[in-house]
């Protein structure tokens, strides 16, 4: 493999020596940097970090509350608030080297992903939500039981208040933005808590923020693990926890948050299946199962870990997946010759190696990959696995690394169920150049998101979220803005 590395900007190496700690209104707290921050490509420490203290989380629960009490966000115009939200979009592209570069390093994101993809993708979800600020209406409403004229009834749309916004490693950035941005719109003050591994965009887009015209205490960073992330869903004043996480972990959110009855909507975890029938474009197909299950090493919540691959193509199909699977290089990823990123952290890398070697004593066959690399870094193959039945724990259980379980179906009629077999109902996709399967069948599979010819793409506007033990609520376009806001309504006698 070519060495020549990206050269990171002075601006980048300069921040990085910087110590981080938590961002409460407006300002940097003092703290002791005690916390490493790794990059999960050479297990290299890259930065420091002081993770908050209770007293820490209670001062941004506290400057949260007070400037939504005190109206310093609302109390602009929809119009102003739209701006500044634009603005914070157009400050995040000027500033996409640095983010992208300690996306790079941080959460182990090829730079080319990170600077054309998530970095840009970030900041357009502000830009999509700035135009929500104004248009926040409510309806006016003629009353059933009541005679024409007498009264008027008509709902308004408010924000829900104080938000808690827990979001994991695998896209920091993206993951903060598509909280913050709706959360924001719908005029809430926010508490944002990174996964400990990745606390280096989010700060920085806070700093941003403060410079885009969001006023003190409006966004609040607090940095830690698990403790940090319990002491806010069990605060009383807070009023609503938006997670993005496990589904274990969102067990957990869901009973502690019920002190103050908080509105809590949970981006949890998923084991999509790919559903390929047997007159589907085979190298279409066979490229969407490679990006669907080996992009961002498989860290990615709607990978498709499952694949249901027609018998009649079955053989022509793993042919194909073999060989692209081995082209794939994995590798540290300032190396452009580098083509899958590191899984985020030793712990990480050696759960998804017990998934493999369960999953071989269990008697599944190995197509290929199976293997931790002999790097710093911590980098399993992309690996696949055939012969595989429904009691096999590869086919239940989230691996969230790159690792593909391949089954084959023979009647169309089992197929649904075989999909639906599952606890999670995140996503799925289906390839077929039938129009009319692709819709029945997309009628019947118990999944949120599902796609057609393609894979994981994303949209703004396109609600985002789980069946099943995948999630609560939405994210994205309107039904984002509702985990935002409640509903008044208001009567009045004429
Ligand atoms: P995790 O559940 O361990 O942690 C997620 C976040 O929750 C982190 O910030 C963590 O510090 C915090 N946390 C942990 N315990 C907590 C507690 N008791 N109270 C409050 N906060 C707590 O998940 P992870 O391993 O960081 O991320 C991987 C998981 O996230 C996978 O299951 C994946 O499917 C899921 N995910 C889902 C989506 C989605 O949109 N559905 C997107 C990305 C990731």
């Amino acid at each position: 493999m070519a060495t020549a590395l990206h050269v990171l900007s002075e601006q980048t190496e300069q921040r990085l020596k910087q110590p981080q700690s938590s961002w409460i209104a407006g300002r940097f707290i003092e703290g002791s940097a005690s916390q490493a921050i790794i990059n999960p490509s050479t297990a290299e420490i890259i930065a420091q970090f002081s993770a908050a203290q209770e007293k820490d989380v209670e001062a941004a629960v506290r400057a949260a509350r007070e400037s939504f009490d005190q109206e310093s966000w609302t109390g602009l115009s929809p119009s102003q608030r739209g701006k500044v939200l634009w603005r914070l979009a157009d400050l995040m592209e000027e500033q996409g080297r640095l983010l992208a570069e300690m996306e790079m390093l941080n959460a182990g994101k090829p730079y080319a992903a990170a600077s054309q993809g998530e970095i840009p993708f970030a900041a357009d979800c502000f830009r999509y939500f700035a135009g929500w600020c104004s248009k926040l209406d409510g309806a006016s409403k003629k009353l059933a039981g009541m005679p024409e004229g007498e009264f008027l009834a008509y709902t308004r749309r408010e924000p829900v208040g104080v938000a808690a916004l827990i979001v994991p490693w695998n896209g920091p950035l993206v993951q903060a933005c598509w909280k913050l941005a709706p959360a924001l719109a719908a005029g809430c003050s926010c508490v944002l808590k990174p996964a400990e591994e990745t606390p280096l965009t989010v700060l920085f887009l806070a700093e941003l923020a403060k410079q885009a015209g969001i006023p003190d205490g409006v966004l609040n960073v607090v940095l830690g693990g698990a403790d940090i992330g319990a002491q806010l869903v069990e605060h009383p004043q807070v009023d609503k926890v938006s997670f993005t996480g496990s589904t274990a972990v969102g067990k957990r959110i869901v009973s502690a948050a019920q002190g103050n009855l908080k509105k809590v909507s949970l981006e949890l975890g998923g084991k999509s299946p790919m559903i390929v029938f047997a007159d589907a474009d085979l190298d279409a197909a066979a490229a969407g199962v490679i990006d669907g299950i080996f992009s961002n090493a498989g860290q990615v919540c709607v990978a498709s870990s499952r694949l249901y691959v027609h018998h009649d193509i079955y053989s022509a199909l793993l042919e194909k997946l073999k060989v692209l699977a081995g082209a794939i290089v994995p590798g540290d990823v300032r190396d452009s010759e580098a083509s899958m990123g590191p899984l985020i952290s030793k712990r990480h890398c050696d759960s998804v190696m017990a998934h493999i070697e369960k999953a071989q004593a269990q008697g599944a066959s190995l197509l290929c990959g199976g293997q931790r690399l002999n790097k710093a870094g911590y980098f399993i193959e992309p690996t696949i696995f055939t012969e595989l039945n429904e009691d096999m724990d590869l086919i239940r259980d989230e691996v969230f690394g790159p690792v593909l379980a391949v089954q084959r179906f023979g009647d169309e009629d089992d197929i649904v169920a075989l999909a639906n077999d599952s606890e999670y109902g995140l996503a799925a996709s289906i390839w077929t150049k039938d129009i009319s399967r692709a819709h029945k069948t997309a009628a019947k599979i118990k999944a949120g998101l599902l796609w057609i010819n393609c894979h994981g793409l994303p949209d703004m506007a396109v609600p985002f979220g789980g069946y099943k033990q995948s999630g609560w609520g939405r994210e994205n376009g309107e039904e984002a803005i509702a985990q935002y806001t409640e509903t008044k309504s208001v009567i009045v006698r004429l």
